[in-house]
């Protein structure tokens, strides 16, 4: 028997990570304001969505999902918006040439603002406080004031969200996402870039290719497509009670859509077969993802894909895998392996990010692109070797010229991180880091 699904469900459930808020009555009013505010997406996008990732499943079509690993009100800027958004359109053009199939784009933006965090209180000088949890939830700054929940930031949170929904719809349709645009500045990344060299090669074909198609008389003004691009946005979905706020019935087919982004995920902490966020995402219809780290059992993930995915949707379900680069290739099988036999339809998608953070020796938390790209590449060797697509990567990055993971051609060393180092969470990659990554990956997916 299959318990009954309501928005409110998961909470009689265990939950994880969720804050414990001073006062319970405040919460409920920011619920109630929050329940009557529009929709930050529509349903019927999540369901073009969905399609896309049906067509990632079945090896036509890449998924890229990327952006910061917590979006902050402090750094809320639309340079900021425009440069992630930039870069993950040049990363989708160099990756569309090297693969040769359709690039969905999903920005880890616009309401990417809960974090899970591995311990309750962090210790800074002697001083323990509650855990930063992200701008949703309470403030960055180490003060015991700063650290207590505030139910507040959701607001703050949504109307964020809503004013970078709106600069992105913007920018995709408005003729900033022009094909040709993005191409310029890719070229002038592969002048300025130290291993520019390297990647000549696929921007010259691209630069030929776009010649050839502009001779055929295929332009920005009789092709949309070379003007415009689809974006959509994608979050953790973490903090239930804002989630649940913002799930509604969609008019055209009467079904729950969780209407804060397209597509949402469980994170590897909270990914309990019977925990709250499992309870709740099984009930909206958005694409989703689910996190799986290096203590995920094979047995425990076909009971996850059974719960999220009870009808094998193709597109319902993308597996997000973040086994470190020194893992993967050892962990990674077996879960394949285990759903292909079981003939489960999902999208296989690779984040080298989250199992390869290491503290550096200037003392910040980093991670070695290298890494990154060794994890990236084994899990595309394992599909080869196992006959079967990877559908998509996942990346913490920003447009921003920081200096928050070690390497890539601008050689960033462990002494060179504090120079830039502007993350509220986790290390992201860099612009050109983010770029060289795709083009080094465009040439596996090549083979
Ligand atoms: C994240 O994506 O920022 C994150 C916390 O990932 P994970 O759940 O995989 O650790
Ligand atoms: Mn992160």
């Amino acid at each position: 028997m299959v318990e009954r699904w309501s928005p409110d469900s998961w909470r009689s459930k265990p939950a994880k990570q969720l804050p414990t808020y001073p006062d319970p009555s405040k919460v409920e009013a920011v619920e109630q304001r929050l329940s009557s505010y529009p929709p930050l997406v529509f349903a019927g996008e999540a369901r073009r969505l969905k399609d896309s990732l049906a067509a990632a499943a079945a090896g036509n079509a890449f998924l890229l999902q990327g952006g910061d690993c917590a979006e902050s009100f402090a750094e809320f800027h639309p340079n900021n918006i425009r440069d992630t958004f930039r870069v993950l359109l040049q990363m989708a053009v160099v990756l569309t040439f090297g693969a040769a199939i359709p690039v969905v784009k999903v920005g880890r933006m616009a309401g990417q603002f809960a974090k899970p965090r591995s311990a309750d209180t962090e210790v800074l000088e002697g001083v323990e406080l509650p855990s930063y949890r992200g701008d949703i939830i309470n403030g960055f700054d180490f003060t015991p004031d700063a650290r207590v929940p505030d139910p507040e930031r959701m607001m703050q949170a949504y109307t964020q969200a809503a004013a970078t929904l709106n600069l992105l719809r913007a920018f995709s349709q408005g003729g900033y996402a022009d094909l040709h645009k993005v191409h310029q500045w890719t070229l002038g990344f592969v002048e300025r870039s130290p291993a520019g060299e390297h990647f000549r090669e696929i921007a010259n074909r691209l630069d030929e290719t776009l010649a050839f198609m502009a001779a055929c008389g295929i332009t920005a003004q009789t092709t949309p497509q070379i003007r415009e691009t689809e974006f959509f946005t994608s979050h953790e979905a973490l903090l239930l009670p804002f989630e649940q706020a913002m799930t509604r019935v969609d008019s055209t087919t009467g079904d729950w859509y969780d209407v804060s982004a397209h597509m949402l995920w469980i994170g590897d902490r909270t990914r309990q077969p019977d925990g709250a966020h499992v309870e709740f995402l099984r009930g909206v219809k958005n694409p989703i993802g689910l996190k799986c780290g290096p203590s995920t059992d094979p047995d425990e993930l076909i009971r996850l894909i059974d719960i999220l995915n009870p009808t094998n949707e193709p597109g319902r379900l993308t597996l997000i895998v973040r086994m470190g680069a020194d893992k993967v290739g050892e962990k990674f099988p077996a879960l394949l392996r285990k759903v292909q036999r079981e003939g489960r339809v999902v999208v296989w998608s690779c984040d080298p990010m989250h199992g390869n953070t290491v503290k550096s020796s200037s003392g910040y938390k980093t991670r070695p692109v290298e890494k990154v790209l060794s994890e990236a590449r084994d899990f595309f060797a394992v599909h080869q070797a196992e006959g079967t697509h990877a559908g998509g990567v996942h990346f913490e990055l920003t447009g921003q010229d920081v200096t928050e993971c070690t390497g890539g051609a601008q050689a960033i060393t462990d002494h060179k991180l504090a120079l830039r180092y502007h993350t509220a969470c986790d290390p992201r990659l860099n612009a050109s880091q983010s770029l060289e990554l795709a083009f080094l990956l465009a040439e596996e997916l090549k083979r």
